[in-house]
């Protein structure tokens, strides 16, 4: 048997949590098209012959501009350490910038190259990036795409080979760690995200209040008295919305009641973060 962790590590807004979730064939990584959506290390158990792969989803690191955005870095800084194959990610649709660099320079140069996003970039553009990014002097480069699984497989096997000799690490059965109400509290967030717009995602935060199945109470945590109509939207529209959306990917029963609350600037207070779980 063989057994490790993998980390996926890069920019936000690369696919990282699209890439995990198509690695995996299983939704664990909520995701977004705004910055800064995963706040947390996710773990995601895929299991082959004789061997168990751990991957690791990680915020996006960026510059931070807030307290909680110098803690997502952290999280993210810290899924480096101690994992047997570090897959750096970057999208081919962009051009490579000094925030890519920044990022390489803090990978081993064992780690994997990923450049994804390949179904949305012309054949050349994959090639130049694939150029620019041999120039990080990684190990590995794989083109992919996050989103229809192109290349997926090729990337998969090649980390499955990296990993060293372990016992299993989870049960077979165990897709994720992520304790169930958190899940929930994260799919919320991320129908939120899909139908507000603007800065406001970053004020955003979810967590369940009650769990008594198939009743689950879940508070919606924005950090300004103002923002509380924009994600309640008009005639409560948004915050309905995101219910629906949120109880069609949840088992059938399932009755969810979102309730919107201010906690003044929870970003900069972390003991408010340490109550979410970030
Ligand atoms: P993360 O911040 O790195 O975790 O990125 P996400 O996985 O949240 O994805 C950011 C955005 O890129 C979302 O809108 C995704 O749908 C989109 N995306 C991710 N992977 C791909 C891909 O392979 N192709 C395309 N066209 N879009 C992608
Ligand atoms: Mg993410």
């Amino acid at each position: 048997m063989r057994s490790g962790f993998a980390s996926l590590l890069g920019r936000p807004n690369v696919g990282k949590s699209t890439l995990l979730n198509q690695i995996l064939g299983a939704k664990v990584s909520i995701v977004s098209d705004k910055p800064q959506t995963t706040r947390t290390q996710v773990r995601g158990v895929l299991n082959g012959d004789d061997v168990q792969v751990v991957f690791v989803d990680t915020p996006g690191i960026h510059k931070p501009r807030t307290p909680l955005g110098q803690r997502l870095n952290d999280t993210a800084e810290a899924a480096v350490g101690d994992v047997d194959v570090v897959v750096f990610v970057i999208d081919a649709t962009a051009p490579l910038g000094k925030g890519d660099r920044w990022v390489a320079s803090r990978v081993p140069r064992s780690a994997i190259c990923v450049v994804n996003k390949v179904d949305a970039a012309s054949k050349t553009t994959v090639a130049a990036q694939l150029l620019r990014a041999a120039e990080l002097g990684l190990d590995e480069y794989f083109p992919v795409s996050a989103r229809t699984g192109e290349g997926v497989g090729e990337l998969v096997s090649e980390i499955a080979r990296r990993m060293p000799d372990g016992p299993q690490l989870y049960p077979d059965d165990m897709v994720t760690d992520i304790p169930e109400a958190f899940w929930v509290a994260e799919l919320v967030r991320e129908q939120l995200l899909a139908v507000t717009r603007d800065e406001l995602p970053h004020s955003i935060a979810c967590r369940v209040t009650e769990w008594d199945w198939p009743h689950i109470k879940v508070e919606v945590l924005v950090e300004r008295e103002s923002q509380k109509g924009i994600v309640i939207g008009r005639g409560g529209n948004l915050l309905k919305e995101a219910g629906i959306r949120t109880r069609s990917q949840l088992p059938d029963g399932a009755y969810l009641e979102l309730a919107v609350r201010v906690d003044k600037d929870w970003q900069r207070r972390p003991k408010a973060w340490e109550r979410l779980g970030y």
